[in-house]
């Protein structure tokens, strides 16, 4: 009987939730939206929970936070410079496509504050404009 009733139990964190709401959307999600979306489904948890769940899987590079839209989308890449990405981020639908920023691109960045006197720590270029479906 035991076996029965957890047979219809998914195992999931809140983590895991978040995650896999975020790696359902092709668009930017703000901690409210993932909320919603969450609660949507069944689960419980409060918009603070997301939140703080959102900050650590940002600090793990699990999440990036698109800054201009003031959410949060999954990463889709391979990293092996977790604070260099680029996005393209379409304004009208808020769709985020994630893509490869090569090592010379963030170096020309990076070299450009430094001459300014600036001590840059992540590049993360936002590229605002619309997608094909929304042209
Ligand atoms: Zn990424
Ligand atoms: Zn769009």
């Amino acid at each position: 009987m035991a076996s029965l009733r957890h047979s219809g139990l998914r195992i999931t964190t809140p983590r895991m939730l978040v995650l896999r709401a975020l790696a359902n959307s092709d668009q930017c999600l703000t901690a409210y939206g993932l909320h919603e979306r969450i609660t949507k489904d069944g689960a419980h948890i409060d918009v603070a929970s997301v939140y703080r769940i959102l900050t650590t899987l940002s600090e793990l590079g699990l999440v990036h936070r698109i800054g201009v839209l003031d959410g949060f989308t999954a990463c889709r890449q391979f990293h092996e410079h977790q604070d260099q990405v680029q996005h393209w981020v379409c304004q009208e639908c808020g769709k985020v496509v994630e893509v490869a920023m090569a090592h010379a691109e963030a170096e020309t960045l990076v070299g450009r504050a430094k001459q300014g006197g600036f001590v840059p720590k992540t590049v993360h270029v936002e590229v605002v404009g619309l997608c094909a479906q929304c042209q």
